[in-house]
C-alpha cells in the first residue's frame, strides 16, 4: 500500500512535466536505493506501483574501456536523440565502485551539456554493495525513468569484469566502443564480450581514418570467425555491425542509431524482445533471490555465531566443505 505522500511522489513521476518530475524521479531513484528496511518497504511498493507505466522505452547498453569515449558519445548521442524528440535517460553500472567505492566512469560531473537539457536524465552509478546490487538498483532506476516517459534509456558500464555481462542482460541492444588500435590486438578484445556485442562502434576515426578502417575490417572478419555458422540473437540471425565514428565530430552518429534501431526493430517484428525481457524479468528475480538469501544467511546469529569455527575447520581440512555448508544452512532452518 502506498502512503499518501508516496501517491504524491508516484503522481509526479508519472505525469508531472519540467524541474517538478525531475526532483520526483530523483527521489524515486533515492528511496529505491536506499538500505533502510522502512524506506525498502515503501520503495517495493512504489516500484510495483509505477510497473505498469515502464517498460516502454529502447534500453541501449554501452560499454568500453576507460577511455574509449563513452561519456563524449553518449552526450553526442543524447543531444541528437533529444532534437529527434526522445527523451532521453542515461544510468551507469560501475563495477569499480562496489569493489572500492571508488568510481572508473568518474565522479566529476559528466555530459555537461547533456544534463542540463529538460527531456534528459543523468544519474551516475549507485555505489557500495556486490555487481549484482549496483545492478539491481540501475534496474530499478531504468523502470522509474521508463514511468516518467524516457523512451531511450542508455545504460553505461565499463569495459572491465562482469559488468558487461549484466548490463547486456538488462538491455535491448548492446554496444560496444572499441579505439582504433584495438584492431592490431586483437587479443586485447575479450571474447566473451564481442559476443554480446549487437554493434560495434569504433571511435575516434577522425585521429586516423586509415587505422579505423584497417581495425574495422579486421573485428569484422574476426567476428566472423567467432561467429561462424552465423550469429543469433534469440533465435534471428543478427551479424553484429561493425561502424566507425567520431563522437568528438559527431559523426556516424545517425548510422549508429540506424544500425542499434535495426536490430531492435528486427527483435520487436519476430517476438524476440518481448521474450527477451521476459526472461531477463525472470533471470532478475533469481539473481535477487540468491542475493538476499545470501544476505540472510550472513546475518542470521547462529549462523554469524557457528561460521568461524566452521571456517576454521574447513581451512584446516577437519571438516569437508560441502558438510561445513550443509551444517551452516541446516542452522537457518
Ligand atoms: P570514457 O572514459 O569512455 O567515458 O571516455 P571519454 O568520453 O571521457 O573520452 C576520453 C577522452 O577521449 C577525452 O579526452 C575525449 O575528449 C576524447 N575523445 C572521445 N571521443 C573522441 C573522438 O571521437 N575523437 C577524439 N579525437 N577524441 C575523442
Amino acid at each position: 500500500m502506498l502512503a499518501t505522500a508516496d501517491k504524491a511522489l508516484l503522481d509526479a513521476v508519472l505525469h508531472a512535466r519540467g524541474p517538478v518530475q525531475r526532483r520526483a524521479v530523483a527521489k524515486a531513484i533515492t528511496l529505491l536505493e536506499s538500505t533502510r528496511a522502512d524506506h525498502r518497504a515503501r520503495a517495493d511498493a512504489l516500484l510495483n506501483a509505477l510497473l505498469p507505466a515502464s517498460g516502454r522505452s529502447f534500453r541501449l547498453g554501452i560499454s568500453g574501456v576507460p577511455g574509449a569515449g563513452k561519456s563524449t558519445f553518449i552526450e553526442a548521442l543524447g543531444l541528437h536523440l533529444l532534437q529527434a524528440k526522445h527523451r532521453v535517460a542515461v544510468l551507469a553500472v560501475d563495477p569499480s565502485s562496489s569493489v572500492s567505492g571508488g568510481s572508473i566512469l568518474g565522479d566529476k560531473t559528466r555530459m555537461e551539456r547533456l544534463s542540463v537539457q529538460a527531456d534528459a536524465f543523468i544519474r551516475p552509478s549507485p555505489t557500495g554493495g556486490t555487481l549484482g546490487g549496483v545492478a539491481a538498483h540501475t534496474r530499478e532506476a531504468m523502470l522509474v525513468l521508463e514511468a516518467a516517459g524516457h523512451d531511450v534509456v542508455i545504460v553505461e558500464t565499463v569495459g572491465v569484469g562482469q559488468s558487461e555481462t549484466a548490463v547486456a542482460g538488462m538491455t535491448d541492444c548492446f554496444a560496444l566502443l572499441q579505439l582504433p588500435n584495438a584492431g592490431d590486438d586483437l587479443q586485447a578484445i575479450k571474447r566473451g564480450v564481442m559476443e554480446l556485442a549487437d554493434v560495434v562502434a569504433i571511435n575516434k576515426t577522425d585521429l586516423d581514418p586509415a587505422a579505423a578502417t584497417r581495425a574495422q575490417a579486421q573485428i569484422t572478419s574476426s567476428l566472423r570467425l567467432m561467429q561462424h555458422g552465423g550469429r543469433t540473437r534469440g533465435g534471428v540471425p543478427w551479424a553484429t555491425r561493425v561502424l566507425t565514428i567520431s563522437a568528438v565530430h559527431g559523426t556516424g552518429l545517425v548510422e549508429f542509431w540506424q544500425a542499434v534501431s535495426a536490430f531492435r526493430d528486427q527483435q520487436v517484428a519476430s517476438g524476440q524482445l518481448a521474450a527477451r525481457r521476459h526472461e531477463q524479468d525472470e533471470a532478475w528475480m533469481w539473481e535477487r533471490i540468491e542475493a538476499l538469501l545470501h544476505e540472510r544467511f550472513r546475518t542470521h546469529a547462529p549462523v554469524a555465531a557457528a561460521l568461524p569455527q566452521f571456517t576454521a575447520d574447513v581451512r584446516a581440512g577437519r571438516v569437508a566443505a560441502s558438510v561445513a555448508a550443509r551444517r551452516l544452512i541446516e542452522l537457518m532452518a
